[in-house]
């Protein structure tokens, strides 16, 4: 039998491309070597939303005297917090795997290696059988980049964000090399949790693309609540510790800028890398750095082969992978909409740090405007100039910025931190996708009391 579309990879990318194609009624076989649901679903995303919800309410529950309430004897356990995450992402799991039963997708468990092209046929092999396809999808993902730090690896008390999300008991102490996304979400899950954290970041700050007067909000609070991070600290070294330095348990010590830090566990988040594996047979498929070169459809240089999701190394977000997918089979497809084949704006990515208070962020940062010799206007307010954010977030101040370019007066960015921005940075999404102009968006009615009201606070 001869597919419409093979697809390697069952991430966000793999499984929405193969429910969009069997939907318009064409053959697809989706090969998959682990769990469907790829990264962000297995040993991402939702794991660690699980973790950190379950962190949160702890952490609230033993601060809620600002809120009048007093509770006593609060206490967690781990091992619960862990197996609600594994039924979570269980049923998950199974609920994308009857979506693709249902649209008849053929689903293979396996590595799947691409052979060849004969007579524009991709012959793929997967468990010893062959299968053959018009179009190939490889949405193989992105994997833990491990840096070349001297006694980074064998080292059982060095975890990755994977190793992290699996483990059954807290450390008492982290060090948490990589201030990136994956460094501040498992920073605010330890920290809430009572873990004596340390943050070594290489560069002069922490989350380095977003908008730093937002990040600096986050650096204040997390500082001041006894968060030890460092910036502009180059990790050199990371050694076991001996036994007897912190009772029967392992440990590590991590020298950076020629000083020693130590800790039961080291995590090391600095970043994901493409993952190329099984496409050697791909003679002459374009790539730039290490990740594979795509066009606006998705289309590598090679005829009928796409690819989507981290392997692009676009954007490394599971919302950028499933949109790039239904990009890839709507070109496939040729179908139009609005006289034309859809492509992703890249322009209008929003992004969540779920770190407490969360930051979200969609479009351009003020700095990245400037680099790019764009004059905008800059306006900002903190959160509690909304009603609902004083009621729910005593103490806290916020903050949200809009970047507006000053050449045709239209929104280009949101920035903000505060609790729950990621639930309305998808407002600011739509303003920044189609243009608005701030009387564009004055236009839109926002519900009352809700923290989304900021936004129409800045127009
Ligand atoms: P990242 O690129 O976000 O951050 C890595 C950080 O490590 C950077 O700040 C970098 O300067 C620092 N770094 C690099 N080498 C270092 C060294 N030797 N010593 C100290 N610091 C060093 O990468 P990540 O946090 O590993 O996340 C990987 C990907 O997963 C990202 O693309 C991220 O967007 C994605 N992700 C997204 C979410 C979300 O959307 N909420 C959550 C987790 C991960």
């Amino acid at each position: 039998m001869k597919y419409f579309l093979a697809i390697i990879g069952g991430g966000p990318a793999g499984y929405t491309a193969a429910e969009k194609a069997s939907k318009a009624g064409k053959d697809v076989v989706l090969f998959e070597q682990t769990s469907l649901g790829g990264t962000c679903l297995n040993v991402g995303c939702i794991p660690t939303k699980s973790l950190l919800y379950g962190a949160k309410q702890y952490y609230n529950a033993t601060h809620a005297q600002k809120y009048g309430v007093t509770a006593t004897g609060v206490t967690f356990d781990f091992a619960a917090m862990q197996k609600r995450k594994t039924i979570v992402v269980r049923k998950l799991v199974a609920g994308i795997k009857q979506r693709l039963n249902n649209e008849h997708c053929t689903v293979v468990n396996g590595v799947a290696k691409v052979l060849d092209n004969i007579r524009q046929v991709w012959r793929i092999e997967c468990n010893g059988e062959t299968y053959e396809a018009e179009n190939l999808l490889i949405c193989t993902g992105s994997t833990n980049f491990v840096p070349p730090i001297p006694g980074i690896k064998d080292n059982s008390a060095i975890w990755d964000s994977t190793d992290a999300l699996a483990a059954t008991e807290l450390p008492e102490s982290i060090v948490i090399v990589g201030g990136g996304v994956i460094g501040m979400e498992f920073a605010t899950l330890y920290h809430e949790l009572g873990v004596e954290v340390t943050v070594i970041e290489a560069m002069p700050t922490i989350l380095p693309n977003l908008d730093q007067e937002v990040v600096q909000v986050l650096l204040d609070k997390y500082r001041k609540a006894g968060i030890n991070i460092l910036t502009s600290t180059k990790v050199e070294e990371i050694r076991p510790l001996p036994a007897s330095s912190i009772g029967e348990k392992i440990g590590c010590q991590v020298k950076a800028n020629g000083e020693w830090y130590e800790a039961e566990r080291v995590l090391v988040s600095v970043g994901r890398r493409a993952n190329l594996n099984g496409l050697e047979a791909l003679e002459g498929l374009e790539t730039e750095r290490g990740a594979i070169k795509i066009d606006e459809f998705c289309r590598t240089n090679l005829p009928n082969v796409y690819a989507c999701g981290d392997v692009t190394g676009k954007i490394m977000l599971a919302h950028v992978a499933s949109r790039q997918a239904e990009v890839a089979v709507e070109h496939m497809l040729k179908e139009i909409v609005n006289c034309q084949l859809s492509t992703i704006n890249y322009s209008a990515i929003p992004s969540v740090v779920y770190t407490n208070p969360e930051i979200a962020s969609v479009g351009m940062t003020e700095t990245q405007a400037e680099a790019n010799a764009i004059p905008v206007e800059v306006r900002k307010l903190p959160m509690t100039f909304s009603g609902r954010f004083m009621a729910e977030n005593e103490g806290e101040t916020g903050l949200c910025k809009m970047i507006i370019d000053s050449r045709n007066n239209t929104i280009i960015g949101v920035h903000c931190i505060g609790n729950p921005c990621s639930e309305f940075i998808a407002a600011a999404t739509c303003a920044v996708q189609n243009g608005y102009t701030p009387e564009d968006f004055q236009q839109v009615v926002f519900p009352h009391p809700t923290v989304s009201e900021i936004l129409h606070e800045l127009l």
